[in-house]
C-alpha cells in the first residue's frame, strides 16, 4: 500500500464507520467521505422500520471497544431495534468520537475514483500509485483527494431498481416520477398525508414490501378510505411470506405471517404474475399496465422492487465483478438470488473480496450487489479482514469467522442448503460456535428453501 497517506471510506452507514473502527485498530488513518449530512444518512430514511435481527447481530466488536471508554451503554442485546435507534444509540455516537469525527466529512458526495494520473488502460506502476477520489460537497465545490487505498461502503439505498420487469425503468415510469414514493416510505408517520385516502399501489416481494403493506393496513383502519394494492411478478406470495416458525430470526417470519393473514382477509388485494409494463397518467391517478394486458389503477406507486449498485463511479478502476450479481466474482455465487433466499453465506474477507485494482475493496451493502439478503454481522466481519489486509497482516485477514458480540449464534448448516434452519451440532454452543471456521456460515437461516430457482 502506497504509505503516508488516508485511507479513503466512501459512506458513513454501519459498515463505513465500522470500516473507520477497525483502520483506527490497525494504527491506519481513515478519510470518511459521507454524501448526507449525517452519518446514517441511508437508515435515515427508513428510521421507522424496525430490524429483524437484534442487537448483538447489529454492534461491531472494533467500534464497540472505541464507544465503551466514552461512557456508552449497550443497548439490550436482544432487543430488535428501529432504525432510528440504530442511528441515535449507535451510530451517532460512533460518529461522534472525536478520533472518527475528525476524519468525517459529511455532505461529502464520492463521484469518482481512479489512479492519480492513470486511466484504467494504464497499467504501469499502477499498484504503487495513490488513487484519488474526487469528493463534492453541498456547495457544489469540487475537490480531489490522494489516498493510498479505498473501501466504498456506499451500500445500494440511492439506486432501487425500476419498476419495470426487464430491468429497465417501464414505460412511461420516468414521467410519472411524481406519483412514485421513495423505497420505505412512513406511510403512517412522517408521509401519512401522501397516502391516507388514496389507492395505493405497492411493488415488489421483499421485507421492505411486506413492511410497507403492514403499516399501509394500520393506516387503512383510520383512513378508511385508503385502497391497498399489492404487486408481485411471481406466481405467488408465498417467498414474501417467508419461513414463519421456521425462521431463525422470529421478527422476520412473524411479519410474513402477518402480512398473509392480512391478504386472506381481503384487506390488501393481491395481483400475482403482474410483471409492470408501462405506466400512463389518466383521469385523476395512474394507470399501470402488466405485460398480459392487466391494469391497476393507483394514486401512488410504492416500489419495492430491491437496489442495484452505483457502479459508475468506479468505471476508471479494474473490477472482477459477478456478470449476474455485480457482486467480487467468488462472491457472487453464494449469494446469487436466483439460488439463495437468506443471509446465511460462507465467512469471507479480503481475499473474496478483492479486485485487480489492488487495495480498493468494495464491503457491506454494495459488496452483495443486486442480492438482497446482506446482514451487517456479515459487513463487519469483511471489514475486519480488510483492515487487516491493509495493515499487512494477511493471516489476520484470511482467518475469517463470525465476530459477534457476546455469544453470537452461529447458523451451523453443513448440508447443501443454506436456507433450511440450523440443526444443532455437538460443537455448536455459545462458547464454540464461533471459534470452528470451516463449517459454520455467518447468517440466520430464513426457513425458506432455496432461491428463486426454487419456486
Ligand atoms: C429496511 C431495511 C431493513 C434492514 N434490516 C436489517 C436487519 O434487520 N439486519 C441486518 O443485518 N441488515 C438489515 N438490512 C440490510 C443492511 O444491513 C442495511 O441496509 C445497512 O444499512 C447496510 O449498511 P451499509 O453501511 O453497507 O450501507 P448504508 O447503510 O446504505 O450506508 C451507506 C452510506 O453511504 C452513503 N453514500 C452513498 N453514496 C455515497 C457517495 N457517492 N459518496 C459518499 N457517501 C455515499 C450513504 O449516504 C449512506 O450513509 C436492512 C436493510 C433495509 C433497507
Amino acid at each position: 500500500m502506497v504509505e503516508n497517506l488516508p485511507v479513503a471510506v466512501i459512506g458513513a452507514g454501519p459498515v463505513g464507520l465500522a470500516a473507520a473502527a477497525h483502520l483506527l485498530e490497525r494504527g491506519l488513518d481513515p478519510l470518511i467521505f459521507e454524501a448526507g449530512a449525517t452519518a446514517g444518512a441511508a437508515i435515515e430514511q427508513w428510521r421507522h422500520i424496525r430490524l429483524f435481527s437484534p442487537w448483538r447481530f447489529n454492534l461491531d466488536a472494533a467500534a464497540v471497544r472505541l464507544l465503551e471508554p466514552t461512557g456508552w451503554q449497550s443497548p439490550r442485546l436482544t432487543a430488535l431495534p428501529y432504525g432510528a435507534e440504530l442511528i441515535d444509540n449507535y451510530l451517532a455516537p460512533l460518529a461522534a468520537i472525536p478520533a472518527i469525527a475528525s476524519r468525517l466529512r459529511t455532505g461529502a458526495r464520492v463521484l469518482g475514483v481512479t489512479r492519480r494520473g492513470l486511466d484504467k488502460t494504464q497499467g504501469r506502476n499502477r499498484d504503487t500509485t495513490p488513487f484519488v477520489v474526487r469528493v463534492q460537497d453541498t456547495a457544489g465545490e469540487v475537490r480531489d483527494y490522494a489516498v493510498s487505498a479505498v473501501i466504498d461502503a456506499s451500500g445500494t439505498w440511492s439506486r432501487p431498481n425500476p419498476l419495470g420487469m426487464s430491468g429497465l425503468p417501464a414505460i412511461g415510469e420516468d414521467s410519472a416520477s411524481d406519483r412514485i414514493s421513495s423505497s420505505l416510505p412512513d406511510v403512517s408517520g412522517r408521509d401519512r398525508h401522501s397516502f391516507a385516502g388514496r389507492r395505493v399501489l405497492v411493488v415488489g416481494a421483499g421485507h421492505s414490501a411486506a413492511n410497507t403493506l403492514i403499516n399501509l393496513a394500520e393506516l387503512a383502519k383510520e383512513e378508511p378510505g385508503t385502497r391497498i394494492l399489492w404487486a408481485v411478478r411471481g406466481a405467488s406470495a408465498e417467498k414474501t411470506y417467508g419461513g414463519g416458525d421456521a425462521d431463525g430470526l422470529p421478527a422476520r417470519g412473524q411479519l410474513g405471517s402477518r402480512l398473509r393473514r392480512l391478504v386472506e382477509a381481503g384487506r390488501i388485494h393481491l395481483h400475482t404474475g403482474f410483471g409492470i409494463s408501462s405506466l400512463a397518467e389518466s383521469e385523476g391517478g395512474l394507470t399501470v399496465t402488466a405485460s398480459d394486458g392487466r391494469t391497476l389503477a393507483a394514486d401512488v406507486v410504492v416500489p419495492c422492487t430491491g437496489f442495484r449498485p452505483d457502479l459508475e463511479m468506479l468505471r476508471e478502476l479494474r473490477l472482477d465483478l459477478d456478470p449476474a450479481v455485480e457482486a467480487p466474482t467468488e462472491l457472487g455465487p453464494l449469494i446469487d438470488p436466483e439460488f439463495h433466499s437468506c443471509g446465511t453465506v460462507p465467512p469471507h474477507g479480503a481475499r473474496v473480496l478483492a479486485h485487480p485494482e489492488k487495495d480498493f475493496y468494495i464491503v457491506g451493502m454494495k459488496s452483495y450487489g443486486r442480492a438482497p439478503t446482506f446482514l451487517l454481522a456479515t459487513g463487519y466481519e469483511q471489514v475486519r479482514s480488510v483492515a487487516a489486509a491493509l495493515a499487512g497482516d494477511r493471516a489476520a485477514a484470511d482467518t475469517v469467522h463470525l465476530e459477534l458480540p457476546e455469544t453470537g449464534v452461529c447458523s451451523s448448516d453443513a448440508g447443501t442448503s443454506c436456507d433450511v434452519p440450523a440443526v444443532a451440532s455437538a460443537e455448536d454452543d455459545s462458547s464454540s460456535c464461533c471459534s470452528v471456521p470451516e463449517p459454520v456460515l455467518i447468517g440466520i437461516p430464513t426457513g425458506l428453501a432455496h432461491g428463486r430457482s426454487g419456486a
